[in-house]
C-alpha cells in the first residue's frame, strides 16, 4: 500500500472508532428504532449495530460521520443499500406492512 494511502486508512479508522465511542447508548437503529444494538454480535444478527451513511457515498454523501453517519441495525443497513433515507422509509413501511400481513395470515 502506498505510504499516503496507508496514513489515510489509519486516520479513517481512528475517526470511525471515535465516532462509535461518541454514540449514545443503548445503540438504537436510526431507521426502525430496534434497540439495544450491539457491535459484538455476529455480522448477520438482526441486532448487530452497523455504521450507515444516511446519504450513500455513491450518491455524493459526505464521508464526515458527524454529518452523515448513523447507527443502523444489520437488516436496515442491508436493505437500505444505496437508497436515500426517504426512499428507504417507504421500503420500511412496506416491510412492516408485509410482516403485519404475514402475522395476520398465520393467526
Ligand atoms: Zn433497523
Amino acid at each position: 500500500m502506498p505510504k499516503g494511502l496507508e496514513e489515510k486508512v489509519e486516520v479513517t479508522w481512528l475517526s470511525i472508532n471515535v465516532w462509535w465511542e461518541q454514540q449514545p447508548t443503548p445503540l438504537t437503529c436510526y431507521y426502525c428504532f430496534a434497540s439495544p444494538l450491539s457491535r459484538e454480535l455476529p455480522v448477520k444478527d438482526p441486532l448487530r449495530a452497523t455504521l450507515d451513511h444516511k446519504i450513500p457515498l455513491s450518491k455524493r454523501g459526505s464521508t464526515n460521520l458527524k454529518k452523515n453517519g448513523v447507527i443502523a441495525c444489520y437488516p436496515c443497513n442491508r436493505d437500505k443499500g444505496v437508497l436515500l433515507p426517504d426512499e428507504f422509509r417507504a421500503v420500511l413501511r412496506f416491510r412492516n406492512r408485509r410482516d403485519a400481513l404475514r402475522k395476520l395470515r398465520q393467526d
